[in-house]
């Protein structure tokens, strides 16, 4: 997506070469123009496609999932990073490994918002090593919903998320590929919108 690979190489600050920081135009401060944006390309994609529920993890991935639900005219579902303490019978949970922090987290799905009849689109803004989207995707199952696949802001594809998704058969659409990071340095994974992305 060009707009965002503008503003990547624009505004994106490489700080090694595992992790961008995009700070200023999604993960801190949000452009709303930009992820209205966002969202159009997601929906247009994705449309036909029989999605019945956008799906995100809390944080960074609400604003773009959003604006991707309004765009679909679906309701947006959060899974949430809370404690144990709120399971009960009619709750899923999961425990993701988290890329940036190091640590491990819970994710939890209310099952009643949910159910074998949803056909879900995941949104998210970084794909690493595909840990918080493999997550995702295990409680969905649990709730016995379907996947339509991954839609990600960012895709470092040096890293292993899209193979891992890819090898259990989900299908998942970058709007930018990173092919290379650096102190300083962001070089982009050239042609592959053409490529069947
Ligand atoms: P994964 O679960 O695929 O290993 O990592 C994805 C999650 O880690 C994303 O939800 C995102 O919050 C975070 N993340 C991974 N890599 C980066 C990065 O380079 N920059 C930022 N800002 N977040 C990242």
């Amino acid at each position: 997506m060009k707009l965002l690979e503008e503003r990547i190489l624009a505004e994106g600050t490489a700080i090694d070469e595992n992790i961008l920081k995009v700070d200023g135009f999604i993960n801190h401060q949000v452009e709303p123009e930009l992820m209205r944006a966002i969202g159009k390309d997601f929906a247009t994609h994705f449309k036909d496609k029989g999605i019945t529920k956008v799906v995100t993890i809390e944080s960074s991935g609400i604003a773009p999932a959003l604006m991707t639900a309004e765009a679909m005219g679906v309701p947006l579902l959060i899974l949430k990073k809370s404690p144990s303490k709120v399971l009960n019978a009619n709750m899923f949970q999961t425990v993701v490994t988290s890329f940036t922090k190091g640590s491990s987290y819970e994710l939890t799905l209310a099952g009643h918002l949910i159910s074998e009849n949803d056909h879900v689109l995941i949104i998210d803004d970084f794909l690493a090593n595909g840990e918080a989207a493999t997550g995702a995707i295990r409680l969905i199952r649990k709730a016995h919903a379907t996947v339509a696949g991954v839609g990600i802001l960012i895709e470092k594809s040096f890293q292993p998320g899209r193979a891992k998704l890819e090898e259990q058969g989900f299908y998942v659409y970058s709007q930018v590929r990173i092919a290379r990071l650096g102190k300083g340095v962001i070089e982009l994974l050239q042609g592959e919108e053409d490529a069947g992305n």
